[in-house]
């Protein structure tokens, strides 16, 4: 009845050989599906030999296409959150391999011989480079928001002022009245969508109020019949009631946007906080270029009081996430003026659109004799990652139009290819744009395509 059922052993040594995955990995797919197959043949199913092996090499390669592993960006969205964010630069990586590898003064301090302050040095730089008291890092924002109002209603008081036109979803289907909720808050929404002045929220202000929340519109943009308070009438309505005023900031740009690129100018953390801001809450993994984390920032009681909450050590940074951030802030610190730090997003953010255009001609240069029209275009590269929607960036792309096989098939080549490119289609051909491409991989993507085609 089975006949039809491969041998585990022989189909597993070619799947091996083809996919590289670890043996016992291969074996537990394969047994998972032939149980399936079992299963179905049990119910009448008359599959052959040869239907069920591709069936099974079919799951098996699609498992080996989800393992984690390098790609190139050529899709123009510096930060793009479905392939990873930020990359990370050499000299980040290179700390990382050092801690990594090794054990190290995580918690201990030298001099001394005695227990030390876990990330002591990252918290002492932030805070200088961010010109505040104090600064803490967790896993991520989504974290930082929640253990920020779980210490901030731990008094009792437990409304949180918002305005309706903040009331957003950041991503991942993670909505802020939500988060509020999960933190124990009670949200208390105040304004229009369009409009909220400064009496709505002093208005809103009673014995039960916890802090006021800023969210800024960090993946949309709201424009026409709009107001809102500026942020020093807002602070000095929260300090004149005794209440903490606290701002998810979201992007992390900690360099003046407008400076690396024809963008908007993305409020930085330090202008937060000098506007009166009591706590600013930010990503380490979208403008800044780091790591995922989310870091807080801002009043020393605050941070502190912060730090000791229970739930801070549920979503405290290991070391490995320590590290590569203290090594990007370092960066930023040691950036001489006009200088950018080794941070490869605002590299990305920072290329001339000649320099792309001559990278893509370099390569043109190597692509002849392939069955396709292959040529240079202009494009619009974005900073992407729920960041400055508005967003457009003056680019170039390699457009190729295939001339045997169709965009599509082209495209999925890339992608599943050794080295994956991920591209995008315009008006009926596959577009590369280089922005977001690293300079060291123009040789890999020209081999990839060469091979796509071929
Ligand atoms: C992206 C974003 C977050 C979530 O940040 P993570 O670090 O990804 O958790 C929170 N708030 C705002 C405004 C954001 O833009």
């Amino acid at each position: 009845m089975f006949a039809a059922l491969p041998s585990v052993e022989k189909l597993a040594q070619s799947l091996v050989s083809a996919t590289t995955l670890p043996k016992g990995l291969v074996v537990g797919l394969i047994q998972k599906e032939t149980t399936a197959w079992r299963e179905k043949i049990k119910a009448g199913a008359t599959p052959d030999k040869a239907e069920i092996e591709a069936d099974i090499t079919a799951t098996v390669n699609a498992f080996a296409a989800s393992r984690l592993r390098p790609v190139i960006n050529a899709t123009g969205v510096c930060i793009h959150t479905n392939l990873g964010r930020s990359p990370l630069g050499r000299r980040a990586a290179d700390a990382l391999n050092h801690i990594a590898t090794g054990y190290s003064n995580l918690e201990f301090n030298l001099p001394e011989g005695t227990r030390g302050k876990r990330a002591g040095y990252l918290e002492s730089a932030l805070a200088i480079m961010l010109e505040t008291e104090a600064a803490t890092t967790v896993n991520n924002t989504a974290a930082a928001l929640v253990l920020t109002m779980r210490h901030l209603i731990a008094s009792g008081k437990k409304e949180v002022i918002v305005s309706r036109g903040e009331l957003v979803e950041i991503g991942g289907g993670f909505r802020i009245p939500e988060v509020i909720e999960t933190s124990g808050a009670i949200l208390k929404e105040v304004g229009a969508t369009n409009k909220t002045h400064l009496s709505d929220y002093a208005n809103a202000i009673t014995e039960d109020t916890a802090l006021i929340l800023k969210v800024h519109r960090s993946n949309f943009y709201i424009e026409g019949f709009t107001d809102e308070p500026t942020t020093e009438e807002l602070s000095e309505l929260a300090r004149a009631h005794g209440i903490p005023l606290v701002e998810d900031l979201g992007s992390g740009a900690l360099m003046n946007t407008d400076q690396l690129a024809p963008l908007d100018h993305e409020p930085t953390p330090q202008e937060c906080l000098k506007k009166g801001i009591d706590l600013v809450l930010f990503s380490g993994d979208k403008l800044l270029g780091g790591p995922q984390a989310g870091i807080i920032a801002g009043r020393a009681d605050l941070v502190a009081g912060i730090k000791k909450e229970p739930f801070f050590r549920a979503v405290r940074c290991d070391k490995l996430i320590l590290t590569v951030l203290q090594e990007c802030i370092d960066d930023y610190l040691a950036a001489h003026a006009g200088q950018l730090p080794d941070i490869p997003v605002l590299h990305a953010l920072q290329t001339p659109p000649e320099k792309i255009q001559e990278r893509i001609e370099m390569i043109i240069a190597q692509l002849s004799d392939l069955p396709a029209e292959i040529s240079c275009v202009s494009s619009t590269a974005s900073t992407g990652g729920g960041t400055m929607p508005k967003s457009a960036i003056p680019s170039f792309a390699l457009r190729i139009s295939p001339q045997k096989i169709s965009v599509t098939k082209l495209a999925k080549r890339l992608r599943t290819g050794d080295k994956a490119v991920v591209g995008y289609t315009e008006e009926g051909a596959l577009q590369l744009d280089l922005r977001t491409v690293m300079p060291h991989l123009d040789s890999d993507l020209t081999g990839a395509i060469q091979l796509a085609l071929s």
